[in-house]
Parts: C-alpha cells; structure tokens; sequence
C-alpha cells in the first residue's frame, strides 16, 4: 500500500480500503483478482523443499493459504493492530482453530457466563469430552476472575458487549489478572469491530470475530478470523487450520469480505448512530421493562463502555412487559424489521431467544445464561432510521397494548 505522506500514518478507512493490495503488481486491477485454485506449481524440487520446510515463503496448497485470502488477512491484521492475522471458514471454526492449536489435556478454561450460543456448546458440552474444562464466570464482577484462576487455567474467554445481552467486560483489566496468572486471553469482537474496539491494544493476546457479521456486512457468506502474534498465529495456521480442523475460507467468500471491509467504517457510523436514537425510543416506550445498549446513560457500565469503545454498536437488547407471549406479538408485528438470527447486515433483524435460538432450553438454564421469557435483541440495520423506529414503535404498542 502507498503511504498517503511521510510520516503520516493511514487511517482506518485508508487502510480497509488499500492495506495488503497494489494494484500496479496485477495489470492495474483495482480489485485483487480472485484465485481459484487448490494448489500451487513449484520451479523446482528445490523450491517445493524449501517452501514445505518453510524456509522461504510462497504457497504450496490452498487449504494453507490463498493470495487472495493473504490481502483480506493483512488487511485484518492492520485494522485489529495486530501481527498476523488468519481467515477461516466461520466464526465457530476460528474459535475451536485457535483453541485446538494450544489446549492439551487437563488445561482449563475460563469463559465469561453469557456467550454465543454454539460457542458455549463447544466450550461447555465439546471440550469437556477431551478432558479440557471451562468454567463459566461473570467476568464483570471485579474479583471473580481472580479467585476462579488456578495453574491449569491456559485461556480466558470473552465477548464484549456479549450476546445477546450487552454486557461490557473491562478487556485491559481481565488482561492484567489473566497474565498475572501466566495465561492468555481471546476476546470475541464481533460486536464491536476493530472500527469501534480494538482488544488487542488494550492487553488481548488473541482477537477473534464471525466475520459473518458486520466485518462482511451485507449477511451472504460464513466466515471468521484470528488475529495475534505472527509466531502462534503460524502455528495456528498449521495445526488448528490445515490438520485440527481444515475450515478453510474460500477464495470467493475472502473477496467479497474485502468488498464489505472497505465500507466498514462507513457502515458502523451508521448502525451506532441509529441505534442511539431507537435505543433511546424503546427505553421511553411504557411497553418495555428496560432496553440494554451500552450508549445509554442508564447502562450500569455506561462509563466502562465510553473508555474502551469509540462508540457503541449497532446492537440493542430489550425486556418486554408481559414477558413470553408479548415477545410473540412484538415479533410478528414487525412489518419492516426482519425476523431472523445473525447480525451486522444492511436489514435490521429481529429476534426473540425464548422462542428461537434459546427455544430448547429450560427455564432455569436460560435463566442461567441471562435471558429472560420477554428478552429480544434488535440488530439495527442501515435503513432509514424515521422507517425504522415507526415500525419498532408500532410493534411495541402492538405487543403491549
Ligand atoms: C455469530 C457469532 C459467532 C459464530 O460465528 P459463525 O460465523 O456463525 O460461525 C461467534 N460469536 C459471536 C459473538 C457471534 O455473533
């Protein structure tokens, strides 16, 4: 990438739209071509011997790596401010990646309670099967991080703001006690994207994300990503990716990533700046209990939230009066605001734990897990906001009225 002036560093949208790529070594293509390919020829034995004892850099079969997928990783590695970073498949396959290249046998494991759901599957039902142990702690409580560390701790775990609840976890002080300790810690930053949180910068070893989400922006692949330390993310690469796992991204899927990153920071200006106003709305509307988003003043970590984020989302979770069957009526009166999982996308989706991705559970353990009969969580999308908020509104007086 060309420095736009010496001295000056590139800002964020420079480099989400430039980082990784030049376009004069590819014919002038302003786009990075896509290459559809599963393996690579070498000049000679000599060559293929060094590059499989990696001894000089250069490709030697897709499941390792794609020119294509290297620019969408440096282009990551530069907006998280990490060294390296590494695209896979989904967000799932870089968590359980990551994990599998560096858990063994006896480790433990130290997650906050509230995660995403198939996350807290693998962690809490996967692992256990292989003698690794997690334990589930309210990592905003200063204090409990601490007491539940032990010598066979190796990670601790964390979304921040977590779904679907929004709560904010303090990334530099866990940090600070988790190293004390002799471990690492992973944080989740689907939620806030490395345009408005940047874990790693704060004391994070590993970042994690569902590129899913906002990072593609526009809900037409699955895929996820590492970033951390050029030496472990190598090895990452070659265990948790090319033998643990093979959740290898495609070619296609790390294009249209780059296409969705260019507009990262455009897109998150939008979804905060929405989701402020309509966050606002629903907490006023007699219908709700209480609306949860971190950009509100009545958010118990308002202050937290304002120091380690640059704004605050695009997520907003609320609790409806009349619990359950309110939950019903608010969500099959939206006529705009789509029901459906996942987040992040241009449409605003809509949707209600107790009776869609939290259905199966007991009441006791969605209790456990923070998620209450009337819970809902809105993913506000970038349409326009007056649409948006009548809409919402209308579905609010419908549900409770
Ligand atoms: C969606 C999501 C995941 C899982 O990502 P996939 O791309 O669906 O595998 C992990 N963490 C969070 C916070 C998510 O929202």
């Amino acid at each position: 990438m060309k420095k736009p002036s010496p001295g000056r560093p590139a800002g964020f949208s420079t480099r989400a739209i430039h980082e990784g790529y030049d376009p004069a070594s590819h014919h002038g293509s302003l786009n990075p071509p896509v290459y559809l390919n599963a393996t690579y020829s070498f000049d000679s034995i000599a060559q293929g011997q060094q590059r499989f004892a990696g001894e000089v850099p250069g490709y030697i079969y897709a499941r390792v790596g794609n020119p294509t997928q290297s620019v969408l990783e440096q282009r990551l590695a530069s907006l998280e401010g990490g060294e390296a970073a590494l695209a896979v498949a989904s967000g799932i396959a870089a968590i359980t990646a990551l994990l599998w290249s560096f858990i063994q046998l006896g480790d433990e494991i130290i997650a906050d309670k509230t995660l995403y759901g198939c996350t807290f599957a693998f962690m809490g039902h996967g692992l256990s099967r292989f003698g690794v142990t997690t334990r589930f702690v309210d990592l905003t409580q200063a204090g409990a991080l601490e007491t539940a560390m032990t010598p066979a701790t190796r990670f601790v775990f964390f979304e921040t703001p977590t779904n679907p609840n929004m709560r904010v976890i303090d990334i530099a002080q866990v940090s600070r006690v988790t190293h004390a300790h002799g471990a690492r810690v992973i944080v989740d930053n689907t939620y806030g994207t490395p345009c408005l949180q940047r874990p790693l910068e704060l004391g994070a070893d590993f970042v994690v994300h569902s590129m899913t989400k906002y990072l593609s922006g526009h809900g037409d692949l699955i895929a996820g990503a590492i970033i951390g330390g050029a030496d472990e993310l190598l090895t990452v690469r070659k265990v948790g990716l090319k033998d643990m796992t093979g959740a290898v991204l495609s070619a296609f899927d790390s294009f249209l990533l780059l296409r969705g990153i260019k507009t990262l920071e455009l897109r998150m200006a939008r979804h905060c700046e929405s989701a402020l106003i309509l966050a606002g709305q629903i907490e006023s509307h007699s219908g709700v209990v209480s609306a949860y988003y971190p950009g509100l003043k009545s958010h118990s970590q308002y202050e937290l939230a304002s120091q380690q984020m640059s704004a605050f989302g695009g997520m907003i979770a609320l609790e409806l009066h009349g619990g359950y069957d309110a939950g019903v009526r608010f969500m099959d009166a939206l006529q705009l605001a789509q029901r459906a999982v996942s987040l992040g996308d241009a449409e605003t989706l809509v949707q209600h734990p107790a009776s869609m991705t939290h259905n199966n559970y007991t009441d006791e353990e969605r209790e456990a897990h923070g998620i209450s009969l009337g819970l809902v969580r809105i993913s506000v999308g970038l349409e326009n906001v007056e649409d948006l908020s009548a809409d919402i509104m209308q579905a609010l007086d419908h549900a409770t009225g």
